[in-house]
């Protein structure tokens, strides 16, 4: 029976009669879901970085870390939906790469002894370029430095123009100061500006020294006290320690989680029954000293990494799942383009960057384009995400190619979130050459190799008798010599006695002392050290760039946001609203929460007194996706109603329909749409016998 007119509204609502009460919430239900409905559509505001700051602090996502005690710049804290939210993240990433491509988990130690980084490199070169205020002696990194500063320039150019860029940054004042550079509106020469727009484009190729120059050129100073600054130096980022307790032992606690890999890779290989390719794959903390981090949780002290090093012959670095991932488009921003100044990018597919030469090889390519694919499934929005390839400069002298997956947000524009390097064979080379162990493949050749070689054998007595304690000296110089010296000296023996350069020395050779002879070998077996193809993956970058993206505000409640994140890193997947705290609602959210429990959802059930609207809002704010509301009709008739965050479009349906529905939407195996030729559309009125 439906009833269109309500009169007792007045009266205190837990002596209504049930029907009553149920007559009363189908009107209130009605009001707001016709409310909601007209809010279908994202407001067209720009970012609002003060409501979204304010929304991440207000409901715990993360918070700087020791606050009570004032906080230590670069080190936070993750409240419960930011360890739900990063959790969620780490998962996928495990089912998109390790389950996907049957990759080799590994947990390797953070504390790490001193050689392995002192083999490795970090020791020598894991620095930034830093430079020191000579007045007050405040450090800077040199690079932010210049960037800041021409950026804040470039603005204030369009400021005087007036076409400053419209951004509704923090208003927070102060804080703006500390992370940026004020602008000021002067106009800038034509030239200036695009010489400003040439280094801003190559920033990352500058050297210390460089970047040094510039600053004397372009009157860099320290932005926040005026005073200039010195010379560019070096800054070993890695956090030095000590293991045990005598202090002779140091050690480091790792920038990266890379080196527990290469360190066992023997173990590897031999769990891949000896072949490559195949691939390790770790998440885990690793830490950095960084200079100045100003920058929330975009540049950190302590952060988690998820790393893949995926190791291949030398020979053959194409992947054979390549044809899955050819058609896909990327944005490429080349190193040729910013070598020229420019950041313009480009469409391409995988299969034509790699067939040009773009991308160095398939198995590269192939990481780039399932690095997209795993960034656009968590909810980054692809128009906000580019593939920079690292310039002559910037990449490591071993590495062979580097992209970056870049990820547009407001605090730091285009910020690299993902590397992807092919770091050649330098890892294994150099721990195999620090420690002796051979960290190589042998590989069994199908047809055995033969060749002929000369080979030189000395007479060990008389060589030792002649060269004394240079015998060893004399033997690498002609052990040095390739096939054509070789057959040279031969021919200079037959003829009498000759010599040979060693260290600036020349040694005689009797003839007697040294034969030269050709000599046949087989080979069965092939040996080479593996190349490492390295997606690497810094998971606070990527999380706070969701966040940036999927945050926005209805027209009608701009205070309150709503983060659109996808059911699958989603901190609670569902909310249970009992409309009532009456006895009677309780079996069924007792049966909706242990069903969707059972199917492994997160739920969460909101049984405050607060209005349903205000229930919702509140998890929209947690980017919580769905809704089902038990209200009196539940009980009578076991309906339940399903709310779906972006629209807030309402469905109706038997609860065993709705868990059902849910239950795929979160497994993401329906969406939206078809959710709604299930269900059928919810107007605010539930029958009620
Ligand atoms: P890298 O080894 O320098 O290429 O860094 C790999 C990834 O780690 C980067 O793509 C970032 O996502 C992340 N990362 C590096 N440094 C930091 C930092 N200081 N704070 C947060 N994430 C970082």
């Amino acid at each position: 029976m439906l009833v269109g007119r309500l009169t007792l509204v007045s009266a205190p609502r837990r002596q209504l009669p049930t029907y009553l009460t149920s007559l009363l919430y189908c009107v209130k239900r009605k009001l707001y879901s016709e409310r909601t409905m007209s809010s279908v559509n994202k407001t067209a505001h720009a970012f609002d970085k003060t409501r979204f700051d304010a929304l991440l602090n207000r409901r715990f996502f993360y918070a700087p870390a020791f606050e009570i005690y004032g906080g230590v710049a670069g080190l936070y804290d993750y409240g419960p939906p930011g360890s739900s939210l990063q959790a969620n993240i780490i998962a996928e990433w495990r089912r998109h790469f390790i389950v996907e491509e049957s990759m080799y988990e590994l947990d390797t130690t953070i504390m790490t002894p001193a050689p392995v980084f002192e083999a490795s490199g970090h020791v020598a070169r894991f620095a930034d370029w830093m430079v020191k205020d000579t007045g007050n002696g405040e450090v800077l990194r040199a690079d932010h430095l210049v960037k800041n500063v021409l950026e804040a320039r470039l603005e204030g150019d369009r400021e005087a123009r007036g076409q400053a860029t419209q951004v509704v940054a923090a208003a927070d004042d102060k804080k703006k100061k500390r992370n940026e550079v004020k602008s000021t509106a002067v106009k800038l020469e034509d030239a200036v500006i695009a010489e400003y727009d040439s280094i801003l484009a190559q920033l990352d190729n500058y050297t210390g020294p460089e970047l040094g120059g510039l600053m004397r050129t372009h009157a860099i100073t320290n932005p926040a006290s005026g005073n200039p600054v010195g010379e560019p130096q070096q800054f070993n980022l890695m956090f030095a320690s000590s293991i045990g307790p005598t202090g002779q032992h140091p050690g480091f606690l790792r920038p990266e989680t890379a080196q527990g890999h290469f360190l066992n890779f023997n173990r590897l290989l031999e769990f891949n029954n000896g072949r490559v390719p195949f691939a390790s794959a770790q998440v885990g903390r690793s830490f950095r000293n960084e200079i100045s981090p100003r920058a929330g949780l975009l540049r950190v002290r302590e952060f988690n990494m998820a790393e893949i090093e995926h190791f291949v012959d030398p020979l053959d670095k194409s992947h054979p799942r390549f044809s899955e991932v050819a058609d896909v488009e990327l944005v490429l921003l080349d190193k040729y383009v910013q070598a020229a100044g420019q950041s313009t990018t480009r469409i391409m597919t995988v299969g034509a960057a790699v067939k040009e030469g773009v991308i160095a090889n398939e198995t590269l390519g192939y990481f780039v384009a399932r690095i997209y694919a795993f960034l656009l499934k968590i909810g980054i929005d692809g128009k906000r995400l580019r593939f920079r390839q690292h310039m002559a400069n910037e990449m490591a002298h071993y590495a062979a190619d580097c992209w970056d997956a870049e990820i547009q947000n407001s605090v730091g524009g285009w910020t690299e979130c993902v590397g992807c390097a092919d770091r050649s064979a330098y890892d294994l080379s150099v721990h195999t050459a620090k420690t002796g162990i051979p960290l190589v493949v042998r590989q069994a050749l199908k047809e055995p190799i033969v060749e002929e070689k000369a080979v030189a054998e000395w007479d060990k007595k008389s060589m030792g008798k002649t060269y004394k304690s240079e015998a060893g000296l004399v033997s690498a110089a002609v052990t040095a010599l390739d096939e054509a010296g070789l057959m040279k000296l031969k021919d200079e023996l037959a003829k009498g006695p000759t010599t040979i350069k060693a260290e600036g020395k020349e040694f005689t050779i009797e003839p007697g002392m040294l034969t030269i002879e050709r000599k046949t070998f087989k080979t069965s077996v092939r040996e080479f050290t593996p190349n490492v193809i390295e997606p690497s993956f810094g998971i606070g970058r990527i999380l706070y760039c969701l966040l940036e993206h999927s945050f926005w505000s209805r027209e009608q409640d701009v205070e309150r946001g709503v983060l659109s994140l996808p059911a699958v890193v989603a901190p609670t997947k569902v909310l249970i609203v009992p409309l009532s705290a009456r006895a009677e609602f309780d079996p069924l959210v007792k049966e909706v929460s242990l069903r969707l429990r059972k199917a492994g959802i997160h739920a969460r059930v909101d049984d405050s007194t607060a209005t349903i609207g205000k229930r919702y809002s509140r998890n929209d704010e947690l980017g919580t996706p769905f809704g089902v509301t038990l209200d009196f009709a539940s009980v009578q008739n076991r309906t339940m109603t399903l709310r779906e965050r972006d629209t807030t479009d309402q469905r109706i349906g038997s609860i065993d329909d709705v868990i059902g529905t849910v239950i795929d939407l979160v497994q993401g195996s329906i969406e939206w749409a078809e959710a709604c030729q299930r269900l059928p559309a919810y107007d605010g009125v539930q029958a009620v016998e």
